[in-house]
């Protein structure tokens, strides 16, 4: 638990199921750059600074424009089939940002996610470490998770960085990557034999 953020149990979603587990984070997104800020705070409520990340993760105006262009990259998604607009945001260890959407194709198999399409035009930029990844699409009621393809796609480039998991208000949650693929297989497997 980061100093001075509160947990918001038994948050229920229409359905009546948990949304996060007991003692998850939940996140409104930032006003005007002052880092994160806990669901359920006053807008502009200033009473509390804002609380310390971890290293390495990003916060305030970076964790903001992060967000952001998850946001905007959603608004270009080719989803003439699914309907279902997702768009991401990657955040390398440099600090630059590269944005994806879900790009379908007639030929169903053939989609990418923008999880993937953000990692394609990062790796074709020459850039492979990352530290964190914002995801938006327009549910309202529920965090956008990656599908498992895009999970073993993130993991190639390590486990250790943040999945910032988005509702369309711009609530998130924070997974670190080795929870969304516990026990994974990984690069380094390749070497045990
Ligand atoms: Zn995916």
């Amino acid at each position: 638990m980061l100093p001075g953020v509160r947990p918001l149990n038994g948050a229920l979603s229409r359905q009546g199921q948990p949304v996060y587990s007991p003692g998850e984070e939940i996140f409104n997104r930032g006003v005007s750059g002052q880092g994160r800020q806990v669901a359920g705070m006053e807008e502009g409520d200033r009473q509390h600074p804002a609380p310390t990340a971890p290293p390495g993760r990003p916060h305030g105006e970076k964790l903001q424009l992060l967000l952001r262009r998850s946001q905007e990259a959603k608004h270009s998604a080719y989803c003439p089939y699914s309907r279902f607009p997702v768009g991401a945001a990657l955040l390398t260890a440099g600090g630059e940002i590269f944005s994806g959407c879900n790009v379908e194709n007639a030929c169903y198999s053939l989609g990418v996610c923008a999880e993937r399409t953000a990692i394609l035009k990062a790796i074709s930029e020459g850039h492979t470490s990352f530290r964190a990844m914002a995801i938006a699409s327009d549910m309202g009621d529920n965090f956008i998770v990656p599908c498992g393809a895009c999970r073993q796609m993130m993991r190639e480039f390590g486990t250790d960085w943040d999945i910032y998991l988005t509702k369309a208000d711009g609530t998130y949650i924070v997974k670190r990557l080795e929870e969304l693929l516990p026990l994974s297989f990984g690069p380094e497997d390749l070497k045990k034999v």
